[in-house]
């Protein structure tokens, strides 16, 4: 049984998680690290790294803001592609997929 108000609670939650290190990592990005020593510095490394880590949350917070709005309007849990329900334990692992197991394997 696909509980929805679970599965927001879940995803407002995680939400607030990527805010947070987004806001963390936007702290340490703020200082730029000295260029001049070339990429294999290790202040460059961990600032591009930082910056990786960042791109990367910000991809997810907008898979959870996008997974929240097809739980407002209604959408949640149905397949984009074939418009069936999408498997309960596939939610349950992946809250902010988009497809069912069949279309999510037949790439096309
Ligand atoms: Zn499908």
């Amino acid at each position: 049984m696909l509980d929805m108000q679970a599965m927001r609670d879940r995803l407002e939650t995680e939400r607030q998680q990527v805010l947070e290190e987004i806001a963390e990592l936007d702290r340490r990005l703020e200082v730029k690290p000295d260029y001049s020593l070339g990429a294999g510095d290790p202040a460059v490394y961990q600032w591009e790294f930082n910056l990786a880590l960042r791109q990367q949350a910000q991809e997810k917070l907008e898979e959870i803001e996008d997974a929240l709005r097809r739980l407002d309007e209604g959408r949640y849990g149905i397949c984009e592609k074939c418009g069936g329900k999408i498997e309960w334990e596939r939610l349950d692992l992946l809250p902010t997929t988009r497809f069912c197991a069949t279309c999510a394997q037949s790439k096309s």
